[in-house]
């Protein structure tokens, strides 16, 4: 039998620079009031994940995974999903956002 390779390699290289690009995104966001997807019109919340140990920007309503894809916006939050977590109740109707029936 040969030695088997680490699972996880402690400090991978590549590891490592995704961490700190994620880490980077997060203090270029830490100021925002909110943050687009992408082009998007939509203004989400921010909020902080951990991932794999590393604090990384998100939104609250989870419409967007990739937080290299978050902008910075200005307020207000017009996100319907993201207000009603935060507000717990659903949320008036949002101009431009079509309710879905779920
Ligand atoms: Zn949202």
């Amino acid at each position: 039998m040969s030695e088997q390779p680490p699972l996880v390699a402690s400090a991978d290289p590549e590891v490592e620079h995704l961490a700190a690009v994620l880490r980077r995104r997060r203090e270029e966001l830490a100021d925002a009031e909110a943050v687009r997807i992408g082009d998007g019109a939509v203004a989400h919340e921010l909020i902080t994940r951990i991932w794999v140990g590393v604090e990384v920007p998100g939104v609250l309503c989870h419409a967007s995974a990739d937080p290299l894809r978050l902008q910075a916006a200005p307020g207000p939050v017009t996100c319907r999903r993201c207000r009603a977590r935060r507000s717990g109740d659903s949320g008036d109707q949002v101009p431009g956002q079509t309710s879905l029936e779920l």
